[in-house]
């Protein structure tokens, strides 16, 4: 099919997420046809670094043979059979052995989803029901944060913090709240970062003493914020929110779709923070996206009490635990670990990344880099003596990201923060173009602005 052709079939019946449908159908889709490592083509014949790994789930990179071969292998032998009414499958029985081997020892049990939605979807019915089962019904309330994302069914959609979803998709799931994010480079430099950390926890508890400890269920938070704009938090911010929590009763959950598999250099976002969470909802490099599964790990606190208590629950969905999904996902998480990838991105890759991702702070049009593992952002700023941003009808951030696009690098725009999430395969040598491109695209924005 040739690119324009393309184009004007995709214009004609398909509706992209996330995006404003006529504004594409004027500009025509970018036609992604293929990948290898860390690298993706379009129709046009540009070869493309991938910044983000696809939506930050290609951990492992594209064209691992060994995936498509255990897909193969998988759906010869059982293409599909669910797992409710007391039925099961080796693949889904493997894949719930090693997510608990891998997982903080308190956590034995998973509940398997198609995505990272349904899995916080499941949160909320677990927390709930864990309450009520606890003998205390009126915990019923979530906190979550501004800013925070957790997805795009209603249940995602209200426990993350995003307003222009909230302002499309409402009334959001009543008993959720949201209390402020731990941006500092955005919303906290009158103070020093741990200050501000401090600051955000001290509002987690001032919501919970609004509401009553007695309505609080579940404080539920991704361990860096990704979506949001990779934001990693002071370093006084999880020790505070977690002595929070703890006084308070109430239950963590840590949402690692993003940060889980090796993202942050850990297996898990909360074991580079020290969190116990006592749900982890998991999904993208479960897989390395290359078939849809998501899951919630549960620890001990709750699914004992599920187990014990709960008799049936009424929750599932037709593909939790697919077999092709099951196998793909077991033979990545053996990939990730026979090949060190994650010690690798803690030791190696993630400091040099940290190295040259720091030189960027120099351009006239960075307010601020950081990065922690595999994950980096830099802040668009119009004046880099004060931080002040472009005016938004500039779109700046947006403006960089097309250049990027166009010189061979995806960096994603959160408004005018720029983010990069690479495959955790990335090598120096990679990292070394990644931050080329990047530094070319920031020279050409600037211009652009000027
Ligand atoms: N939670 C977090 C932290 C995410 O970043 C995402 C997706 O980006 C989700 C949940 C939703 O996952 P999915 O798109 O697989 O439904």
């Amino acid at each position: 099919m040739q690119t324009q052709e393309c184009q004007a079939r995709d214009r004609a019946h398909h509706l992209h997420p996330f995006t404003d449908f006529k504004a594409l159908g004027e500009e025509g889709s970018r036609v992604i046809t293929r990948a290898e490592g860390v690298y993706i083509h379009d129709s046009r014949g540009h070869r493309i670094l991938d910044g983000m790994a696809g939506l930050w789930c290609v951990n492992l990179g594209y064209g691992r043979q060994e995936l498509v071969e255990a897909a193969r292998e998988q759906l010869e032998q059982l293409p599909y059979y669910n797992t409710f009414f007391k039925t099961t499958h080796p693949p889904a029985v493997r894949l719930a052995e090693k997510l608990c081997e891998l997982a903080p020892a308190h956590m034995n049990h998973v509940f398997f989803t198609g995505s990272g939605s349904e899995a916080n979807d499941t949160v909320l019915r677990m927390v709930r029901r864990y309450w009520a089962l606890q003998g205390k019904p009126g915990k019923r309330w979530i906190i979550g944060r501004e800013n925070g994302y957790h997805g795009s069914t209603v249940a995602g959609m209200s426990l993350g913090g995003m307003a222009p979803m909230h302002d499309q998709g409402g009334p959001c799931v009543p008993e959720i709240a949201h209390i402020r994010q731990p941006y500092w480079f955005g919303e906290g430099r009158d103070q020093s970062p741990e200050a501000f950390g401090r600051a955000c926890a001290e509002a987690l508890e001032a919501k919970i003493l609004e509401l009553g400890e007695e309505n609080v269920a579940a404080f539920i938070a991704e361990p860096v914020q990704g979506a949001g704009g990779a934001i990693m938090p002071p370093a006084s911010y999880w020790p505070a929110i977690k002595a929070v929590l703890a006084k308070h009763d109430i239950l963590l959950v840590a949402d690692e779709v993003i940060c889980g598999f090796g993202r942050l250099g850990e297996w898990f976002g909360s074991q580079h923070f020290g969190l116990e969470p006592d749900l982890m909802p998991i999904a993208k490099g479960l897989s390395s996206g290359y078939l849809p599964i998501g899951g919630v790990l549960v620890g001990d606190r709750v699914a004992d009490t599920l187990i014990e208590e709960g008799g049936e629950f009424f929750h599932g969905f037709t593909y939790s635990g697919h077999p092709a999904c099951a196998a793909v996902a077991l033979k990545n998480l053996e990939l990730l670990e026979a090949e060190g990838v994650v010690e690798r991105v803690r030791d190696d890759v993630g400091p040099y990344l940290a190295r040259r991702w720091a030189e960027l702070a120099d351009h006239p049009l960075v307010g601020e880099a950081r990065s922690l593992g595999l994950m980096g952002a830099l802040e668009l700023v119009a004046d880099k003596a004060t931080g002040s941003r472009f005016d938004k009808s500039l779109a700046a951030g947006n403006l960089c990201r097309d250049i990027c696009f166009d010189a061979g690098l995806v960096m994603r725009s959160v408004g005018d923060t720029m983010i990069i999430a690479p495959p955790l395969v990335i090598t120096r040598q990679e990292i070394d173009e990644l931050v080329r491109l990047a530094r070319r695209a920031l020279d050409e924005t600037a211009v652009r602005l000027a």
